[in-house]
């Protein structure tokens, strides 16, 4: 769930110093998070960015939980992921994104987490539209895959292991990349999705 937050807006890497912190401060728990004083937080995870943004996002976040569920991540596990992901999305600081990598990552539910290097990869190959928005990208995946956590994981985190290594924002790796035999040939896009069995996103 921290790591969820944390990761707004900036790359892994400074994720990584920001729980590395934590840890180190013996603060990566939710009952640590309670207590500990916001301007202290924000003062651990500074390596992660905004900061003082995230360190009251995760103060929202715990409020949440000990509203709702009495602190209990397992009790919060066991509610259906249609009542979870609404009372998520009125947390404050919590967008689509953060609220599907909390389902999927924390609280094992079925939902992909569209971020974005899913967006890039499949943006070059005109898989979706520059247009289409998260909730459309999500149900590409989500209706044509089984609603299976283990393989959305999976599927995640090969695309992000992509994005990294080959699929930079300005200089894609392409010939290097294992996704190069399925770059797009001609005709466009918009000819293509009239056959294609992708269901393009429209
Ligand atoms: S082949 Fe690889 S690097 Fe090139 S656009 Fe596709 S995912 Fe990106």
């Amino acid at each position: 769930m921290v790591g969820a937050i944390l990761t707004q807006n900036t790359a892994w890497k400074n994720v990584e110093k920001a729980i590395a912190g934590l840890k180190r401060e013996k603060l990566l728990s939710v009952s640590a998070i309670r207590r500990t004083p916001m301007a202290k937080l924000a003062r651990v995870i500074r390596p992660s960015g905004y900061f003082n943004q995230k360190a009251k996002k995760l103060k929202a976040l715990i409020q949440y939980l000990d509203e709702r569920y009495n602190g209990s991540l397992q009790r919060m596990r066991r509610q259906p992921m249609k009542v979870l992901r609404p009372e998520l999305l009125k947390v404050w600081g919590i967008g689509p994104e953060t609220a599907d990598s909390i389902l999927l990552y924390a609280l094992e539910k079925p939902v992909f987490v569209v971020d974005a290097y899913t967006k890039r990869i499949f943006l070059r190959h005109r898989w979706i539209k520059t247009d289409s928005d998260y909730h459309q990208v999500q149900q590409l995946f989500m209706r044509h895959l089984p609603l299976d956590e283990k393989l959305f994981n999976d599927y995640h985190a090969q695309l992000v292991a992509v994005g990294n290594r080959y699929c930079g924002r300005s200089e894609p790796l392409c010939e290097k990349c294992p996704l190069q035999p399925f770059l797009p040939t001609d005709p466009p896009y918009a000819d293509r999705c009239e056959t294609s069995e992708m269901n393009c996103i429209r």
